[in-house]
């Protein structure tokens, strides 16, 4: 099907719409039957063209969900692509499901900060967590996994799925700390996908379900590039908790566009401006760059690199598109930092693309209270596509996906075309 001048990644992904665009367009011919049949297998960095690694770019809205569902149903009928469409619907589904359980963000941000003291006051626990995030644990998959991670920033979905579930069953590490370790060198390091992944594979967001890791599934699906010996990975998964799943909130409600407003644009929408329904008039633009605060611990080189490069493009681009100069906000103090660019953009309201649950919106939600003493308003514009779809991440996904499927093919539901 393919060949290997039509494969690029995975080395190279520039943190630019552009490069996000020509690698949607490079792939869509095979998001049809041929994803359906081969995404499941991760034959390996060089040969990996079943799936499409739009991830990081998908991550930080530099190409949007209901761009890549109307790019494929543009390519395919939707039958033949109903397995793409799915998990491109799994990143919306999961952040409308955090956005309507947000707990499960700050309970996952204090179960990190309290695993990695516990972890400091115990040295077996500490040499664990040590070799296992060098990639010194024996466990050959394991340990190239962890390597290709921290060197490239990306994993294939099933070596994810076999990561956590080795983490938490084999090794017996806190599944809090696994997810902080992907979130921090992850590309697409991101709060909702990654949070409640992990979650799902330790058994603590579907009752009663956990995700084991095989010997005889890796090496099928590795393409016998890994053979686990039978009695090297665990061979029960007990959910490490009770689910506990905080109850469900409404979505918190969206503003229009302001006529007049500063602009504050996050990692978490850098084509956010696309969201608003005309261009307000008045001064001040930003961007908040959140990369560095993923975590108590350091960000990875890889993920922090492109983060911070993409909120670097993204700027220069809006400055473009408005006609107004732009600075980078970092998040070493972050209130202060956008209490201070707003206050200098001389505006009375600010306008901030939806940043959903993640170290972003915690900066806004701090810097809120700030801004309105200093008698600055927010603004939350929320993209059509959300607005559509996150009502409908109540429970699993499948009851997600059944009204969104049909809003789908009926063709309800707000697509824009990337082209
Ligand atoms: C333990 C664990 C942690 C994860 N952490 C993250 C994370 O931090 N950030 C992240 O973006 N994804 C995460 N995922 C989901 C998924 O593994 C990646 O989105 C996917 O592997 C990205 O590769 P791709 O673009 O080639 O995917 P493709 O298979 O080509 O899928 C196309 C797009 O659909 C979406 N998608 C596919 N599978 C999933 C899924 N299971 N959940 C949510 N969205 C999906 C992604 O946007 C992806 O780019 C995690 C999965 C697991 C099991």
């Amino acid at each position: 099907m393919s060949t290997s001048s039509d494969t690029t990644p995975p080395q190279a992904w520039q943190p630019d719409r552009e490069a996000a665009l020509a690698h949607l367009n490079q792939f869509l011919p095979r998001a049809g039957a041929y994803y359906k049949r081969h995404r499941n297998t991760d034959p390996g960095p060089e040969e990996r063209d079943a799936v499409s690694q739009l991830s990081p770019w998908l991550r930080h809205r530099l190409l949007t969900e209901p761009e890549v569902v109307a790019a494929t149903l543009e390519r395919h009928a939707f039958g033949t692509a109903e397995k793409f469409l799915q998990e491109v619907c799994w990143r919306s589904y999961w952040k409308g499901y955090l956005e309507r359980r947000p707990e499960l963000w700050s309970r996952y941000r204090d179960s990190v900060r309290s695993e990695l003291e516990a972890i400091r006051a115990d040295d077996a626990r500490q040499d664990r967590y040590q070799s296992a995030t060098g990639g010194q644990t024996g466990i050959a998959c394991f340990d190239a996994w962890v390597e290709e991670l921290v060197t490239t920033g990306y994993l294939h979905n099933h070596a994810r799925m076999w990561f956590a579930s080795i983490w938490v069953f084999t090794l017996g590490l806190p599944w809090a700390l696994g997810a902080d370790f992907f979130l921090r060198h992850l590309l697409d390091g991101d709060p909702a996908s990654n949070t409640l992944s992990w979650r799902w594979v330790a058994g603590l967001q579907t009752p009663g379900k956990t995700y084991l890791a095989k010997p005889d599934n890796i090496r099928r699906h590795t393409n016998d590039r890994f053979t686990p010996a039978p009695d090297e990975l665990a061979t029960t998964a007990p959910a490490v908790g009770d689910p506990d799943l905080p109850p469900l909130q409404e979505l918190p409600p969206a503003d229009s566009t302001p006529r007049e407003a500063a602009i504050l644009l996050t990692e978490d929408d850098l084509t956010g401006l696309d969201s608003l329904e005309c261009l307000p008039a008045g001064t001040g633009l930003g961007v908040l760059e959140a990369a560095g605060t993923r975590s108590p611990l350091p960000t990875g080189e890889k993920a922090r690199d492109f983060a911070t490069e993409a909120c670097r493009q993204a700027l220069a681009e809006a400055e473009r598109r408005t006609g107004r100069s732009g600075q980078l906000l970092h998040t070493v103090d972050p209130v202060a930092s956008i209490l201070q660019w707003a206050r200098a953009s001389g505006m009375a309201t600010v306008v901030v693309p939806w940043a959903p649950q993640g170290p972003a919106a915690d900066y806004l939600a701090a810097a809120i209270p700030a801004l309105a003493e200093a008698g600055i308003d927010v603004y939350r514009v929320r993209r059509d596509w959300d607005s559509h779809v996150w009502p409908h991440a109540t429970r699993g996904f499948f009851a997600f996906w059944k009204p969104v499927s049909r809003g789908l093919r009926a063709g309800e539901l707000p697509l824009v075309s990337p082209w």
